[in-house]
Protein backbone atom coordinates (compact mmCIF):
# COMPACT_ATOMS: atom_id res chain seq x y z
CA UNK A 1 0.00 0.00 0.00
CA UNK A 2 1.43 3.39 -1.13
CA UNK A 3 0.44 6.94 -0.11
CA UNK A 4 0.23 9.10 -3.45
CA UNK A 5 -0.66 12.77 -4.03
CA UNK A 6 -1.02 13.32 -7.76
CA UNK A 7 -0.75 17.09 -8.86
CA UNK A 8 -2.17 18.16 -12.46
CA UNK A 9 -3.97 21.30 -13.73
CA UNK A 10 -7.09 18.83 -14.75
CA UNK A 11 -8.87 15.77 -13.76
CA UNK A 12 -12.80 14.17 -14.40
CA UNK A 13 -15.30 15.16 -13.13
CA UNK A 14 -13.84 18.57 -12.11
CA UNK A 15 -12.03 19.87 -15.31
CA UNK A 16 -11.03 18.39 -18.56
CA UNK A 17 -10.21 19.97 -21.87
CA UNK A 18 -8.34 16.71 -22.85
CA UNK A 19 -6.71 13.37 -22.26
CA UNK A 20 -5.60 14.73 -19.70
CA UNK A 21 -8.13 15.34 -17.54
CA UNK A 22 -9.42 11.40 -18.22
CA UNK A 23 -6.46 10.16 -16.70
CA UNK A 24 -6.70 11.70 -13.50
CA UNK A 25 -9.77 11.14 -13.45
CA UNK A 26 -9.49 7.35 -13.31
CA UNK A 27 -6.06 6.44 -12.49
CA UNK A 28 -5.95 7.80 -9.02
CA UNK A 29 -9.78 5.74 -8.75
CA UNK A 30 -7.96 2.78 -9.99
CA UNK A 31 -4.95 3.08 -7.68
CA UNK A 32 -7.26 3.62 -4.41
CA UNK A 33 -9.54 0.27 -5.81
CA UNK A 34 -6.32 -1.19 -5.32
CA UNK A 35 -5.82 -0.43 -1.89
CA UNK A 36 -3.60 2.40 -2.64
CA UNK A 37 -4.15 5.98 -0.06
CA UNK A 38 -4.14 8.56 -3.33
CA UNK A 39 -5.16 12.10 -2.95
CA UNK A 40 -4.98 14.56 -5.95
CA UNK A 41 -4.26 18.75 -6.32
CA UNK A 42 -6.21 20.22 -8.87
CA UNK A 43 -6.88 24.50 -9.22
CA UNK A 44 -10.74 25.27 -8.23
CA UNK A 45 -11.40 26.83 -11.01
CA UNK A 46 -14.37 28.88 -11.83
CA UNK A 47 -16.25 25.45 -13.22
CA UNK A 48 -15.87 23.57 -10.20
CA UNK A 49 -19.04 24.93 -7.20
CA UNK A 50 -17.94 25.98 -4.33
CA UNK A 51 -21.35 24.28 -2.89
CA UNK A 52 -19.92 20.85 -3.82
CA UNK A 53 -17.05 21.02 -1.91
CA UNK A 54 -16.12 21.19 1.55
CA UNK A 55 -13.15 24.20 2.95
CA UNK A 56 -10.87 21.49 4.68
CA UNK A 57 -8.04 24.45 5.32
CA UNK A 58 -8.75 28.35 5.85
CA UNK A 59 -6.35 31.08 4.68
CA UNK A 60 -3.65 29.54 3.56
CA UNK A 61 -0.68 31.47 2.22
CA UNK A 62 0.84 30.53 -0.82
CA UNK A 63 4.27 32.11 -1.19
CA UNK A 64 6.13 32.79 -4.41
CA UNK A 65 9.48 34.49 -3.37
CA UNK A 66 8.34 37.96 -1.44
CA UNK A 67 4.46 37.61 -2.19
CA UNK A 68 1.86 35.76 -0.69
CA UNK A 69 -0.94 34.07 -2.84
CA UNK A 70 -3.71 34.03 0.07
CA UNK A 71 -5.73 30.87 -0.61
CA UNK A 72 -8.43 28.52 0.78
CA UNK A 73 -8.34 24.69 0.60
CA UNK A 74 -11.32 22.83 -0.41
CA UNK A 75 -11.62 18.96 -0.74
CA UNK A 76 -14.56 16.13 -1.80
CA UNK A 77 -14.05 12.74 -2.18
CA UNK A 78 -14.19 10.98 -5.46
CA UNK A 79 -14.59 7.30 -6.46
CA UNK A 80 -12.48 6.98 -3.18
CA UNK A 81 -9.99 10.12 -3.82
CA UNK A 82 -9.50 12.66 -1.40
CA UNK A 83 -9.09 15.41 -4.28
CA UNK A 84 -7.73 19.32 -2.67
CA UNK A 85 -9.06 22.39 -4.45
CA UNK A 86 -6.56 25.23 -4.10
CA UNK A 87 -9.00 28.55 -4.58
CA UNK A 88 -7.48 31.07 -5.20
CA UNK A 89 -10.05 33.75 -7.08
CA UNK A 90 -7.55 36.22 -8.43
CA UNK A 91 -5.58 33.61 -10.70
CA UNK A 92 -8.68 30.51 -11.16
CA UNK A 93 -11.88 32.51 -11.16
CA UNK A 94 -12.03 32.54 -14.70
CA UNK A 95 -13.94 31.72 -17.57
CA UNK A 96 -11.16 28.95 -19.57
CA UNK A 97 -8.43 26.86 -17.54
CA UNK A 98 -5.67 27.98 -19.56
CA UNK A 99 -6.83 30.86 -21.71
CA UNK A 100 -9.71 32.45 -23.40
CA UNK A 101 -10.73 33.10 -26.92
CA UNK A 102 -7.43 30.78 -28.56
CA UNK A 103 -4.99 32.96 -25.99
CA UNK A 104 -2.86 31.99 -23.43
CA UNK A 105 -3.69 33.81 -19.74
CA UNK A 106 -0.78 35.80 -19.52
CA UNK A 107 0.08 34.42 -15.98
CA UNK A 108 -0.10 30.96 -16.51
CA UNK A 109 3.47 31.33 -15.27
CA UNK A 110 2.06 32.15 -11.60
CA UNK A 111 -0.95 30.85 -11.57
CA UNK A 112 0.59 26.94 -12.25
CA UNK A 113 3.52 27.58 -9.90
CA UNK A 114 0.69 28.52 -7.27
CA UNK A 115 -0.30 25.20 -7.77
CA UNK A 116 3.25 23.56 -7.63
CA UNK A 117 3.47 25.20 -4.30
CA UNK A 118 0.55 24.89 -3.03
CA UNK A 119 0.42 20.99 -3.44
CA UNK A 120 3.69 21.60 -1.04
CA UNK A 121 1.86 23.38 1.65
CA UNK A 122 -0.63 20.67 0.94
CA UNK A 123 1.80 17.91 1.66
CA UNK A 124 3.10 19.68 4.92
CA UNK A 125 -0.22 20.52 6.59
CA UNK A 126 -3.19 17.94 4.69
CA UNK A 127 -1.88 14.91 3.25
CA UNK A 128 1.74 13.89 3.55
CA UNK A 129 3.21 10.90 0.97
CA UNK A 130 5.68 8.61 0.03
CA UNK A 131 5.42 9.33 -3.16
CA UNK A 132 4.17 12.98 -5.08
CA UNK A 133 3.22 12.17 -8.59
CA UNK A 134 3.09 15.21 -10.96
CA UNK A 135 1.68 15.68 -14.55
CA UNK A 136 3.05 17.54 -17.35
CA UNK A 137 4.06 20.84 -17.16
CA UNK A 138 1.34 22.71 -14.97
CA UNK A 139 2.87 20.71 -12.14
CA UNK A 140 6.44 20.35 -12.91
CA UNK A 141 7.96 22.69 -10.78
CA UNK A 142 7.29 20.87 -7.76
CA UNK A 143 10.62 19.30 -8.80
CA UNK A 144 12.91 22.70 -8.37
CA UNK A 145 10.34 23.76 -5.21
CA UNK A 146 10.89 20.67 -3.46
CA UNK A 147 14.61 20.00 -4.09
CA UNK A 148 16.09 23.31 -4.26
CA UNK A 149 13.39 25.97 -2.51
CA UNK A 150 12.24 23.52 0.33
CA UNK A 151 15.73 21.20 0.49
CA UNK A 152 16.15 21.90 4.00
CA UNK A 153 12.89 21.46 5.04
CA UNK A 154 12.89 17.62 6.50
CA UNK A 155 8.65 17.31 5.83
CA UNK A 156 10.04 16.30 2.20
CA UNK A 157 12.92 13.96 3.31
CA UNK A 158 12.33 10.25 1.56
CA UNK A 159 9.15 11.89 -0.58
CA UNK A 160 9.84 10.24 -3.94
CA UNK A 161 9.14 12.49 -7.11
CA UNK A 162 7.32 11.24 -10.26
CA UNK A 163 6.96 12.87 -13.15
CA UNK A 164 4.25 11.88 -15.80
CA UNK A 165 4.61 13.49 -19.25
CA UNK A 166 1.47 13.43 -21.13
CA UNK A 167 2.75 15.38 -24.09
CA UNK A 168 6.33 16.88 -24.60
CA UNK A 169 4.68 19.74 -26.80
CA UNK A 170 3.41 21.25 -24.27
CA UNK A 171 6.58 22.42 -21.74
CA UNK A 172 5.38 25.85 -19.99
CA UNK A 173 7.45 28.22 -21.54
CA UNK A 174 8.08 31.76 -20.41
CA UNK A 175 10.21 34.75 -20.10
CA UNK A 176 13.42 34.94 -18.32
CA UNK A 177 12.04 37.91 -15.87
CA UNK A 178 9.33 35.77 -14.01
CA UNK A 179 12.02 33.66 -12.58
CA UNK A 180 11.91 36.03 -9.14
CA UNK A 181 8.31 36.20 -9.31
CA UNK A 182 8.11 32.76 -9.06
CA UNK A 183 10.46 32.41 -5.87
CA UNK A 184 12.77 30.42 -7.86
CA UNK A 185 16.84 31.17 -7.01
CA UNK A 186 18.48 32.31 -10.57
CA UNK A 187 21.16 29.54 -9.28
CA UNK A 188 18.35 27.38 -11.37
CA UNK A 189 18.27 29.28 -14.44
CA UNK A 190 21.24 27.75 -16.11
CA UNK A 191 20.88 25.16 -18.92
CA UNK A 192 21.43 22.37 -16.88
CA UNK A 193 18.25 23.11 -15.02
CA UNK A 194 15.15 25.48 -15.80
CA UNK A 195 16.59 27.66 -18.44
CA UNK A 196 15.76 26.56 -22.31
CA UNK A 197 17.37 28.63 -24.61
CA UNK A 198 16.85 32.01 -22.73
CA UNK A 199 13.61 31.13 -21.25
CA UNK A 200 12.09 29.46 -18.52
CA UNK A 201 10.93 25.95 -19.10
CA UNK A 202 9.07 24.27 -16.52
CA UNK A 203 8.35 21.08 -18.00
CA UNK A 204 12.76 20.80 -17.94
CA UNK A 205 12.64 21.76 -14.44
CA UNK A 206 10.57 18.61 -13.76
CA UNK A 207 12.14 16.22 -15.77
CA UNK A 208 15.87 17.18 -14.34
CA UNK A 209 14.67 16.95 -10.48
CA UNK A 210 12.31 14.01 -10.89
CA UNK A 211 13.16 10.43 -9.55
CA UNK A 212 11.39 8.76 -12.04
CA UNK A 213 9.90 10.00 -15.11
CA UNK A 214 7.11 8.18 -17.32
CA UNK A 215 5.30 8.70 -20.22
CA UNK A 216 1.78 7.58 -21.54
CA UNK A 217 3.35 4.87 -24.38
CA UNK A 218 5.98 2.96 -24.92
CA UNK A 219 6.48 4.28 -28.20
CA UNK A 220 6.25 7.28 -27.33
CA UNK A 221 8.94 7.12 -24.37
CA UNK A 222 11.34 5.60 -27.31
CA UNK A 223 10.12 8.47 -29.26
CA UNK A 224 10.47 12.03 -27.11
CA UNK A 225 14.64 10.47 -27.43
CA UNK A 226 14.65 11.25 -31.11
CA UNK A 227 15.32 14.52 -32.59
CA UNK A 228 12.12 14.40 -34.66
CA UNK A 229 9.53 13.92 -31.04
CA UNK A 230 11.86 15.56 -28.52
CA UNK A 231 10.83 19.04 -29.08
CA UNK A 232 14.34 20.31 -28.09
CA UNK A 233 14.30 18.12 -25.27
CA UNK A 234 15.65 14.56 -26.42
CA UNK A 235 18.71 15.39 -25.36
CA UNK A 236 18.11 16.02 -21.81
CA UNK A 237 15.55 12.81 -22.15
CA UNK A 238 18.17 10.46 -23.22
CA UNK A 239 20.35 11.49 -20.52
CA UNK A 240 17.66 10.56 -17.88
CA UNK A 241 16.48 7.60 -20.00
CA UNK A 242 17.13 5.23 -17.24
CA UNK A 243 14.15 6.44 -15.29
CA UNK A 244 12.40 7.07 -18.09
CA UNK A 245 9.11 4.54 -18.75
CA UNK A 246 6.42 4.19 -20.69
CA UNK A 247 3.34 3.27 -19.05
CA UNK A 248 -0.11 3.09 -21.39
CA UNK A 249 -3.01 4.88 -20.25
CA UNK A 250 -6.09 2.63 -19.72
CA UNK A 251 -9.42 3.65 -20.90
CA UNK A 252 -12.15 4.46 -17.85
CA UNK A 253 -14.61 1.85 -19.26
CA UNK A 254 -17.06 3.19 -15.94
CA UNK A 255 -17.61 5.97 -18.90
CA UNK A 256 -17.02 4.87 -21.99
CA UNK A 257 -18.43 1.64 -22.78
CA UNK A 258 -21.54 0.79 -25.29
CA UNK A 259 -23.45 -1.64 -23.02
CA UNK A 260 -23.94 1.33 -20.60
CA UNK A 261 -23.32 4.55 -22.09
CA UNK A 262 -26.34 6.86 -21.19
CA UNK A 263 -25.40 9.37 -23.85
CA UNK A 264 -26.04 7.33 -26.67
CA UNK A 265 -29.35 5.94 -28.38
CA UNK A 266 -29.12 2.53 -27.69
CA UNK A 267 -26.54 -0.36 -26.00
CA UNK A 268 -25.26 -2.96 -27.34
CA UNK A 269 -21.85 -5.41 -27.17
CA UNK A 270 -19.59 -7.50 -29.11
CA UNK A 271 -22.66 -9.81 -28.89
CA UNK A 272 -25.45 -7.88 -29.70
CA UNK A 273 -24.34 -5.56 -32.22
CA UNK A 274 -27.98 -4.14 -32.97
CA UNK A 275 -28.24 -1.27 -31.00
CA UNK A 276 -24.97 0.31 -32.81
CA UNK A 277 -27.24 0.91 -36.03
CA UNK A 278 -29.61 2.91 -33.61
CA UNK A 279 -26.56 4.59 -32.66
CA UNK A 280 -25.86 5.41 -36.50
CA UNK A 281 -29.04 6.59 -37.24
CA UNK A 282 -29.42 9.17 -34.23
CA UNK A 283 -25.89 10.55 -35.55
CA UNK A 284 -26.87 11.11 -38.75
CA UNK A 285 -30.03 12.23 -37.87
CA UNK A 286 -28.23 14.85 -35.75
CA UNK A 287 -25.74 15.48 -38.26
CA UNK A 288 -28.76 16.05 -40.75
CA UNK A 289 -28.09 13.25 -43.08
CA UNK A 290 -30.31 10.50 -43.82
CA UNK A 291 -30.85 8.27 -40.88
CA UNK A 292 -31.24 4.93 -43.10
CA UNK A 293 -28.07 5.74 -45.39
CA UNK A 294 -25.86 2.95 -45.51
CA UNK A 295 -22.28 4.93 -46.07
CA UNK A 296 -19.85 4.29 -43.61
CA UNK A 297 -19.36 7.27 -41.42
CA UNK A 298 -15.76 8.48 -40.51
CA UNK A 299 -15.89 10.01 -37.35
CA UNK A 300 -13.64 12.73 -35.15
CA UNK A 301 -13.17 13.85 -31.89
CA UNK A 302 -10.39 16.07 -31.79
CA UNK A 303 -8.90 19.51 -29.69
CA UNK A 304 -8.22 21.01 -33.10
CA UNK A 305 -4.10 21.50 -32.90
CA UNK A 306 -1.36 21.16 -35.69
CA UNK A 307 -0.39 17.42 -33.54
CA UNK A 308 -3.93 16.27 -34.35
CA UNK A 309 -2.81 16.04 -38.15
CA UNK A 310 -5.65 18.31 -39.69
CA UNK A 311 -3.12 19.85 -42.09
CA UNK A 312 -3.49 16.66 -43.75
CA UNK A 313 -7.18 16.30 -43.46
CA UNK A 314 -8.35 19.10 -45.15
CA UNK A 315 -5.31 18.49 -48.19
CA UNK A 316 -7.19 15.25 -48.52
CA UNK A 317 -10.86 16.27 -47.81
CA UNK A 318 -11.51 16.92 -51.62
CA UNK A 319 -10.47 13.58 -52.72
CA UNK A 320 -12.34 11.81 -49.03
CA UNK A 321 -15.22 13.78 -49.98
CA UNK A 322 -15.18 12.19 -53.52
CA UNK A 323 -15.70 8.71 -51.44
CA UNK A 324 -18.75 6.75 -50.76
CA UNK A 325 -18.23 8.18 -46.87
CA UNK A 326 -19.98 10.59 -44.37
CA UNK A 327 -17.43 12.42 -42.44
CA UNK A 328 -18.34 13.73 -39.01
CA UNK A 329 -16.18 16.13 -36.87
CA UNK A 330 -16.41 17.36 -33.08
CA UNK A 331 -13.52 19.53 -32.22
CA UNK A 332 -12.32 23.15 -30.80
CA UNK A 333 -9.13 24.74 -30.62
CA UNK A 334 -7.01 26.44 -33.01
CA UNK A 335 -9.20 29.06 -34.57
CA UNK A 336 -7.62 28.70 -38.12
CA UNK A 337 -8.59 24.86 -38.23
CA UNK A 338 -11.98 26.17 -36.75
CA UNK A 339 -12.07 27.72 -39.62
CA UNK A 340 -10.89 25.35 -42.14
CA UNK A 341 -13.30 23.05 -40.91
CA UNK A 342 -16.09 25.35 -41.10
CA UNK A 343 -15.49 26.04 -44.64
CA UNK A 344 -15.30 22.11 -45.68
CA UNK A 345 -18.33 21.56 -44.55
CA UNK A 346 -20.04 24.62 -46.09
CA UNK A 347 -18.07 22.67 -49.40
CA UNK A 348 -19.36 19.37 -48.52
CA UNK A 349 -23.11 19.31 -47.07
CA UNK A 350 -24.23 16.56 -47.98
CA UNK A 351 -20.81 14.35 -46.80
CA UNK A 352 -19.49 16.43 -44.02
CA UNK A 353 -20.99 17.37 -41.14
CA UNK A 354 -18.58 19.84 -38.61
CA UNK A 355 -19.62 20.54 -34.96
CA UNK A 356 -17.50 23.23 -33.21
CA UNK A 357 -17.57 22.33 -29.64
CA UNK A 358 -16.44 20.59 -26.68
CA UNK A 359 -19.41 18.67 -26.40
CA UNK A 360 -18.73 15.18 -23.78
CA UNK A 361 -22.16 13.65 -25.25
CA UNK A 362 -21.59 13.90 -28.49
CA UNK A 363 -18.35 12.91 -28.55
CA UNK A 364 -20.11 9.80 -27.19
CA UNK A 365 -22.79 9.81 -29.79
CA UNK A 366 -20.02 9.78 -32.80
CA UNK A 367 -17.91 7.25 -30.95
CA UNK A 368 -21.22 4.99 -31.18
CA UNK A 369 -22.96 6.67 -34.50
CA UNK A 370 -19.17 6.34 -36.53
CA UNK A 371 -17.95 2.86 -38.60
CA UNK A 372 -14.75 4.36 -38.19
CA UNK A 373 -12.61 6.57 -36.30
CA UNK A 374 -9.85 8.90 -37.59
CA UNK A 375 -6.52 10.06 -36.14
CA UNK A 376 -4.19 11.02 -38.36
CA UNK A 377 -1.73 12.61 -35.86
CA UNK A 378 1.41 13.90 -36.46
CA UNK A 379 2.41 12.53 -32.97
CA UNK A 380 0.37 10.90 -30.04
CA UNK A 381 1.55 10.32 -26.94
CA UNK A 382 -1.06 7.69 -26.14
CA UNK A 383 -4.19 8.84 -27.62
CA UNK A 384 -7.60 7.69 -25.75
CA UNK A 385 -10.12 7.94 -28.23
CA UNK A 386 -8.31 5.09 -30.91
CA UNK A 387 -9.28 2.91 -27.42
CA UNK A 388 -12.83 4.22 -26.93
CA UNK A 389 -13.64 3.41 -30.36
CA UNK A 390 -12.19 -0.46 -29.89
CA UNK A 391 -14.56 -0.64 -27.41
CA UNK A 392 -17.07 0.77 -29.70
CA UNK A 393 -16.83 -1.43 -32.39
CA UNK A 394 -15.71 1.57 -34.06
CA UNK A 395 -12.70 0.53 -36.51
CA UNK A 396 -10.24 2.80 -35.70
CA UNK A 397 -7.35 4.55 -38.79
CA UNK A 398 -4.48 5.92 -37.18
CA UNK A 399 -1.29 6.78 -38.18
CA UNK A 400 1.37 4.48 -36.82
CA UNK A 401 3.13 6.67 -34.17
CA UNK A 402 3.20 6.42 -30.04
CA UNK A 403 0.27 5.11 -28.38
CA UNK A 404 -1.67 4.11 -31.91
CA UNK A 405 0.89 2.22 -33.09
CA UNK A 406 0.83 0.57 -29.63
CA UNK A 407 -2.77 0.09 -29.87
CA UNK A 408 -4.13 -0.54 -32.93
CA UNK A 409 -3.03 -3.27 -34.87
CA UNK A 410 -4.04 -4.88 -38.37
CA UNK A 411 -6.14 -7.26 -36.96
CA UNK A 412 -8.33 -4.35 -34.95
CA UNK A 413 -7.48 -1.37 -37.14
CA UNK A 414 -5.71 0.70 -40.20
CA UNK A 415 -2.64 2.09 -39.98
CA UNK A 416 -0.28 4.25 -42.06
CA UNK A 417 2.94 5.46 -41.67
CA UNK A 418 4.12 8.19 -43.89
CA UNK A 419 2.60 11.93 -42.43
CA UNK A 420 1.28 12.34 -46.19
CA UNK A 421 -2.48 12.92 -47.59
CA UNK A 422 -1.52 10.07 -50.27
CA UNK A 423 -1.21 7.90 -47.36
CA UNK A 424 -3.94 8.79 -44.95
CA UNK A 425 -6.32 8.30 -48.36
CA UNK A 426 -4.48 5.19 -49.05
CA UNK A 427 -5.82 3.81 -45.23
CA UNK A 428 -8.94 5.09 -45.78
CA UNK A 429 -9.42 3.07 -49.31
CA UNK A 430 -8.29 -0.19 -47.84
CA UNK A 431 -10.68 0.16 -44.46
CA UNK A 432 -13.59 1.49 -47.25
CA UNK A 433 -12.73 -2.22 -49.19
CA UNK A 434 -13.12 -4.40 -45.86
CA UNK A 435 -15.69 -2.33 -44.89
CA UNK A 436 -18.09 -3.61 -48.22
CA UNK A 437 -17.50 -7.37 -46.96
CA UNK A 438 -19.48 -7.34 -44.54
CA UNK A 439 -18.67 -10.68 -42.49
CA UNK A 440 -14.49 -9.42 -42.42
CA UNK A 441 -16.05 -6.10 -41.01
CA UNK A 442 -17.89 -7.40 -38.21
CA UNK A 443 -15.12 -9.79 -37.33
CA UNK A 444 -12.77 -6.67 -37.32
CA UNK A 445 -15.06 -4.70 -35.26
CA UNK A 446 -15.69 -7.69 -32.52
CA UNK A 447 -11.90 -8.23 -32.46
CA UNK A 448 -11.28 -4.25 -31.16
CA UNK A 449 -14.98 -4.31 -28.85
CA UNK A 450 -12.90 -7.49 -26.75
CA UNK A 451 -9.64 -6.31 -26.68
CA UNK A 452 -8.76 -4.92 -22.79
CA UNK A 453 -7.27 -1.62 -22.43
CA UNK A 454 -8.89 -1.13 -18.67
CA UNK A 455 -6.95 0.77 -15.86
CA UNK A 456 -6.67 -1.51 -13.68
CA UNK A 457 -3.15 -3.01 -15.18
CA UNK A 458 -1.47 -0.06 -15.81
CA UNK A 459 -2.21 1.44 -12.45
CA UNK A 460 -0.21 -1.94 -11.02
CA UNK A 461 2.37 -0.74 -13.68
CA UNK A 462 2.29 2.70 -11.47
CA UNK A 463 1.98 0.97 -8.65
CA UNK A 464 5.23 -1.33 -8.72
CA UNK A 465 7.32 1.84 -9.88
CA UNK A 466 6.32 3.51 -6.79
CA UNK A 467 7.32 0.48 -4.86
CA UNK A 468 10.95 0.55 -6.69
CA UNK A 469 11.49 4.12 -5.78
CA UNK A 470 10.92 3.17 -2.43
CA UNK A 471 12.63 0.61 -2.11
P1 LIG B 1 -5.42 14.91 -26.08
O1 LIG B 1 -5.21 14.69 -24.62
O2 LIG B 1 -4.18 15.15 -26.85
O3 LIG B 1 -6.45 15.94 -26.34
P2 LIG B 1 -6.54 12.19 -26.09
O4 LIG B 1 -6.98 11.32 -27.20
O5 LIG B 1 -5.57 11.63 -25.13
O6 LIG B 1 -6.01 13.55 -26.71
O7 LIG B 1 -7.83 12.61 -25.21
C1 LIG B 1 -8.82 13.42 -25.71
C2 LIG B 1 -9.99 13.39 -24.74
O8 LIG B 1 -10.72 14.62 -24.87
C3 LIG B 1 -11.00 12.31 -25.09
O9 LIG B 1 -11.71 11.92 -23.94
C4 LIG B 1 -11.93 13.02 -26.07
O10 LIG B 1 -13.20 12.43 -26.14
C5 LIG B 1 -11.99 14.40 -25.45
N1 LIG B 1 -12.25 15.46 -26.42
C6 LIG B 1 -11.38 16.04 -27.28
N2 LIG B 1 -11.97 16.99 -28.00
C7 LIG B 1 -13.27 17.02 -27.61
C8 LIG B 1 -14.41 17.80 -27.99
N3 LIG B 1 -14.33 18.74 -28.93
N4 LIG B 1 -15.58 17.58 -27.35
C9 LIG B 1 -15.66 16.61 -26.38
N5 LIG B 1 -14.63 15.84 -25.99
C10 LIG B 1 -13.45 16.05 -26.59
Amino acid sequence: MTKVLMVASEAEPFAKSGGLGDVLGALPAALAAQGHIVATVLPRYRCIPLADLKRVYENLAIWLGGTAWRTDVYSRLERGVEVFLIDCPPLYDREGLYGAGGDDYPDNAVRFAVLARGALEIVRRLFRPQIVHCHDWQAALVGPYMRHTLALDPTFLGIRLVLTIHNLGYQGLFPAKVMPELGLDKKLFQPDALEFWGQVNFLKGGIVFADAITTVSRAYAREIQTPEFGHGLDGLLRARSAVLTGILNGADYSQWNPETDPFIAARYSAEDLAGKRACKRDLLAECGFDPDDDRPVIGMVSRLAAQKGFDLLCEAAEDLARENLYLVILGAGDPYYEDRLRHLAAEHPRTVAVRIAFDNGFAHKVEAGSDMFLMPSRYEPCGLNQIYSLRYGTVPIVRATGGLDDTVDEMTGFKFADYSATALLEAVRRALATYRDREAWQAMMVRGMKKDYSWDASAREYAALYQRLLG
